[in-house]
């Protein structure tokens, strides 16, 4: 390791619940240096029979639906009950922005001082499947360290929501009660990836509203073919702020658990997730090491612009550049 101790003591330290370690471990993973990313891959191994046992929750919504404000009071009520709580974040946006939405630590106050949560924003370079990739890793190192719930949260844009619910056991979607009965930050195609909708902020004199929305989204539910034949996604009205209604989501999310179990659904999720992650990450270093080439790279840009004005066809653009794969 690059601290100079071996594999065997980082993973002794890491399992011992030891903080510089475990951050330590999660820089060499987000380095991008070859030698990095070799420990990185040996250590990644050394932890696994480690890994594996902790609630891994994912959580979206758009800005300002009350994901931190919820994140916050859920892991406040889970560390008070014993649970030690990692919340990981992916964010697109931090690439392209520089400064990433789900990033400032200060955004779940009371968790951030707890000695038993842990909170890590959003790994900040490369492309969405490299940001996916770090953050699984993270997850799994944080598992090694002890943490037996993880929170993955990401903001309400179609792939990364797809890219986190493709590392979590239960994806929860928070939304808002809208104007009527219809609800705000429920996209098409959310419902396909949503194991449990909480409709937050229900709390004053938005509380009918919230209920009303959950209601009707639950009736619209039954109608749609369920994403598993043995579960249809409860639809719960709570509030973060107010700590409404966030022991039955909890509640809900053990439901979710013990039924996915007893179907064989949560084993044949982890095994389908895992096979996918090395494909992904497979098709991320093919792709890396084609860009690494700048010869290669320029003509990639070339052979995109011709693509797209439709001088070109793809197949031919594709019969170019295979034999710098070697292929
Ligand atoms: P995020 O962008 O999804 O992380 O949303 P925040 O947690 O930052 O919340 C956005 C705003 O909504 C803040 O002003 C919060 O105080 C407020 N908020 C969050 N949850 C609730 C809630 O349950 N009830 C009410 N009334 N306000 C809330």
């Amino acid at each position: 390791m690059p601290n100079g101790r071996s594999i065997e003591e980082t993973v002794a330290d890491l399992r011992a619940g030891d903080r510089a370690t475990l951050a330590r471990a999660i820089t060499l993973i987000e380095s991008r240096k070859p030698d990095h990313r070799r420990a990185a891959a040996a250590l990644l191994q050394a932890i696994l029979p480690y890994t594996g046992e902790a609630w891994r929750v994912g959580i979206s919504g758009v800005p300002g639906v009350g994901k931190s404000t919820t994140i916050d009071q859920l892991g406040i009520n889970l560390t008070e009950a014993g649970n030690k709580v990692a919340v990981l974040a992916v964010d697109p946006s931090s690439q392209r922005t520089g400064g990433s939405i789900l990033g400032d630590k200060t955004r779940m106050a009371r968790l951030a001082v707890d000695p038993n949560a842990f909170i890590r924003p959003s790994p900040s370079a490369g492309t969405l499947g490299g940001v996916a990739a770090r953050t699984r890793e993270t997850m799994l190192v944080c598992e090694a360290a002890g943490f037996d719930v993880v929170i993955v949260e990401t903001v309400g844009t179609g792939q990364s929501e797809t890219a986190v619910a493709d590392m979590v056991d239960v994806f929860v979607v928070l939304a808002l009660p809208g104007a009527g009965d219809e609800l705000q930050g429920i996209k098409k195609g959310i419902l396909e990836i949503a194991d449990i909708i909480a409709v937050n902020k229900a709390d004053g004199e938005n509380a009918d509203r919230a209920r009303q929305a959950a209601a009707s989204l639950r009736a619209a539910l039954h109608i749609l073919t369920p994403i598993s034949p043995n579960w249809t996604p409860p639809v719960l009205a709570v509030s973060g702020l107010s700590n409404l209604g966030l022991d039955k989501l909890w509640v809900e999310i053990g439901a979710h658990r013990a039924t996915m179990q007893a179907s064989g659904e949560f084993d044949e999720r982890r095994a389908v997730q895992r096979v996918k992650w090395m494909w992904g990450m497979l098709e991320e270093r093919l792709l890396a090491r084609l860009r690494a080439d700048p010869d290669v790279s320029a003509r990639l840009d070339a052979l995109e612009r011709d693509v797209r004005e439709g001088r070109l066809a793809p197949t031919a653009a594709v019969e170019e550049v295979a034999p710098a794969l070697g292929a």
